[in-house]
């Protein structure tokens, strides 16, 4: 079921009910109101007939004749006049008898003065007339034909206006709440047109504060999300198969070259060596990309074990002294380590070792001297460790980027390199749950810093 409507049904359901209620309450009011009325008027014209009877002495006779010639005697008030030992001194008309009162009706009216109740479509009233200090009991009856014909009339007005007011509800909810989704529905018009190959159109944001300019809101940052995600995994893939083309095209180009005519030994061994440069690139840049993905997995389809960082770190030592001869590595502790835990950490084995070994080899391969100052360092919270070097140092500017896959910055001339070791790195310490931050000079040398929570 549509918003709309459901809206609509609560509201007029809700509404409804709150009509009804307050239209029976007025009924009710209304029809009880009229019954007391005209117990008051049974009352007042019990009382006159007995006035007329005993204090202005009018025959009998002549009240019965005025009673037999109202216009209607059906419905005019029947007055009848007993003695409190039930005997009949006057009667509008005995033949009709509408009342037809009884010995016990009469002592109930003596002993509780007054009474009223119901009999049929007849109002009773019942009551005490003292007349030279003797006692009467005078009953009155009539059906208030008016007042009932004119409440059956207020009930169809009732009835009439709440289905009036009810059909007007219908139509002004259906319009308001239309006018208040309106919104809703542009939005869905306008997320429908947007596809993969237009995702820079953004929903329309009419008034920030509402709700649906909330949710357009987040809709719209939503997009910027995913364009920006797409937009990288655009870069990405030309990036990739940039970095695969050039060592390719390399490699076909100086064997084809070979090719052309007879070489010296000395002459195929150079392109030997130049092709199998170039394969150790690309063996290096599926590596990177493999691990890449490891690192993109979830956490939880990691297996992650208790590890000592200094453990970690020597062996990625070892790895980068493999590399090249002239590179140099330190490892440094800072403060004395009382207890294994201070600089054990819960993470992967491998992917931290690839993280530490991407941070030597850049300190060592982005300085002259080719040398690596790894310290480490702890609090309750967290192993903390740096890798500096007295390199030729990252641009100010520079630094936001360096993190981005396949960015190499300004000073990538100095070393070769495909430009995912950063990426990688910091993809792996952010699932280790941990920081990783740069601190860079020209000229003076760079610092990695990376803190990651003991478990
Ligand atoms: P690569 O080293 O393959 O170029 P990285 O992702 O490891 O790619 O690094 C990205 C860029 O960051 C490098 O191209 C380089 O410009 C800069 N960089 C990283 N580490 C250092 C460092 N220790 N000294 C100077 N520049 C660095």
């Amino acid at each position: 079921m549509k918003i709309r409507v459901k809206l609509l049904l609560l509201f007029l359901m809700l509404f409804g009910a709150l009509l009804s209620a307050f239209a029976v309450f007025i009924y009710v009011s209304t029809a009880k109101s009229r019954k007391d009325q005209y117990y008051q008027h049974l009352k007042r014209e019990a009382i006159t007939k007995a006035n007329l009877l005993f204090d202005a002495k009018v025959p009998p006779a002549v009240l019965q004749l005025i009673y037999k010639n109202s216009l209607n005697s059906l419905f005019e008030e029947e007055v009848a006049v007993y003695d409190t030992s039930f005997n009949l001194l006057y009667h509008d008309a005995v033949q009709i008898d509408k009342v037809k009162e009884t010995k016990r009706m009469i002592d109930q009216i003596t002993l509780q003065k007054e009474i009223t109740f119901e009999q049929g479509s007849l109002q009773v009233v019942g009551l005490l007339y003292i007349h030279n200090h003797k006692t009467y009991v005078i009953t009155a009856a009539a059906n208030d034909k008016y007042g009932i014909s004119r409440l059956e009339e207020f009930k169809y007005t009732l009835i009439i206006s709440f289905i009036i007011i009810i059909s007007l509800t219908i139509a002004a909810g259906y319009y308001f709440v239309g006018k208040a989704l309106n919104p809703v529905a542009e939005i869905v018009d306008k997320v429908e047109e947007i596809t993969a190959t237009n995702l820079y159109k953004r929903v329309q944001v009419k008034n920030e504060k509402d709700e649906i300019g909330e949710l357009a809101l987040t809709f719209n940052n939503m997009l910027d999300r995913l364009e920006l995600s797409f937009d990288g995994q655009k870069n990405f893939v030309s990036n990739i198969s940039h970095e695969l083309r050039t060592p390719l095209a390399t490699i076909v180009g100086e064997l084809q070259l070979a090719l052309i005519r007879e070489r010296s030994a000395e002459e195929y061994k150079e392109v030997i060596r130049l092709s199998l440069s170039d394969a150790r690139r690309l063996v290096r840049l599926s590596n990177g990309l493999l691990d890449l993905a490891k690192a993109s997995y979830d956490q939880t389809t990691v297996s992650m074990k208790e590890l000592r960082t200094d453990e970690l770190l020597m062996d990625a030592r070892e790895a980068v002294l493999k590399t090249s001869e002239d590179y140099r590595v330190d490892i440094v502790f800072e403060q004395e380590i009382d207890d294994d835990d201070d600089i054990s950490v819960k993470g992967n084995e491998y992917l931290l070792k690839v993280a530490f070994i991407n941070l030597m080899e850049n300190a060592c391969k982005f300085s002259p001297d080719h040398q690596c100052t790894v310290t480490i360092n702890s609090d309750d919270s967290k192993v903390k460790l740096s890798f500096r070097d007295s390199g030729i140092g990252i641009e100010q500017e520079e630094l936001s980027n360096i993190f981005t896959a396949f960015y190499r910055g300004k000073n990538k001339d100095f070393s070769p390199g495909n430009g995912i070791g950063l990426s990688l790195t910091q993809k792996i310490i952010t699932m280790h749950n941990g920081v990783i931050g740069v601190n860079s000079t020209v000229g003076t040398g760079s610092v990695f810093t990376v803190d990651l929570p003991h478990v």
